[in-house]
């Protein structure tokens, strides 16, 4: 009887003790395991026309499930992912999902896009052109529907970067300079980036009561001639004000939060039908 109870007592030692273990993981070690047991996966955030509303595209933004099922942001493991190495693993999990789990919609709507975030690290990256390239193939998309985002840190040394946007865009792809005046991008310095869409980032978006460096902002990517994405819009009066500054596109919580694919999808049919 002694044998059986031992053995018992033995496998339970056993699973607290890898329970521990797993608890005394490493931050990065976590990361790494969330990557490669798909924890992390993608949210999308509709991107609208702001004259009519309309849906143009999406924003792929990262989240990382807990234990609990709530849902980790990315500002709390991006940062970990850079330190630690992992941005090339997280970046093809998320380019990977994204073709996963909207491939058959974008196939259904060929004038749509995704945009997906990239590091400055991912530009250094010769892996990336080449796994975009294969999934537009094998789900027979056009690299017009994959759009890619770059914040201003990733234009800071165009000897770097330069040849690996061109090769990005000459594949097709659309360049968006995301959270445009955050960091140090002069007029002309812009002038000679070959990008397509610039993101006015949020915090312009919120402090649009004040109206001083907004409408500057507004105005250097006009001169440029490049269309506009605001972030983070929230009230009526921001789209209002907005619009009037000629603003063309815009995503935000008076819209849309971030949505998982299936809710999303379900997002994008009712505003396409015009409900
Ligand atoms: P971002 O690219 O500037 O994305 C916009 C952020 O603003 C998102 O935060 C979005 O959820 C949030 N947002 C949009 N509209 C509103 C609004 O109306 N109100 C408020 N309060 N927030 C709004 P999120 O998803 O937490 O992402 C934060 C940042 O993490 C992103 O900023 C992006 O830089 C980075 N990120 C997200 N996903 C990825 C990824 O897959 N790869 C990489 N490298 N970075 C990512
Ligand atoms: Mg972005
Ligand atoms: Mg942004
Ligand atoms: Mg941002």
């Amino acid at each position: 009887i002694w044998l059986p109870i031992g053995l018992l007592m033995s496998v339970l030692i056993a699973l607290v003790l890898l329970r521990v273990l797993h608890r005394l993981q490493s931050p990065r070690a976590q990361l790494q395991d969330a990557i490669h047991s798909r924890e992390i996966t993608v949210f999308y955030q509709p991107i609208v026309a702001l004259g009519n509303g309309r849906m143009v595209g999406a924003e792929a933004l990262a989240r990382w499930q807990q234990k609990d099922g709530s849902w980790l942001a990315p500002d709390s493991f991006i940062p970990l992912a850079q330190h630690s190495g992992l941005i090339p693993q997280l970046t093809h999990l998320v380019v990977e999902t994204v073709f996963e789990t909207l491939g058959p919609w974008l196939q259904r709507h060929p004038e749509h896009h995704i945009s997906i975030n990239l590091e400055p690290s991912d530009l250094l990256n010769p892996a990336l052109p080449a796994l975009l390239a294969r999934l537009l193939e094998l789900w027979q998309l056009s690299p017009s529907q994959i759009a890619l985002e770059i914040t201003e840190r990733g234009f800071a040394d165009p000897a770097v970067s330069g040849p690996a946007i061109a090769t990005l865009r000459e594949a097709g792809h659309a360049i968006y300079i995301d959270d445009f005046g955050t960091g140090y991008c002069s007029l002309s310095y812009l002038q000679n980036l070959d990008v397509d869409i610039i993101k006015i980032d949020k915090s312009f978006v919120d402090a649009l009561e004040f109206k001083t460096v907004t409408p500057h902002i507004i105005e250097m990517a006009k001169a440029l001639r490049l269309a506009m994405v605001a972030e983070g819009i929230e009230t009526e009066g921001q789209l209002q004000w907005l619009t009037r500054y000629g603003v063309e596109y815009g995503q935000g919580w008076l819209y849309s939060k971030a949505l998982p694919a299936e809710e999303f999808v379900r997002w994008a049919e009712n505003n396409l039908r015009g409900a």
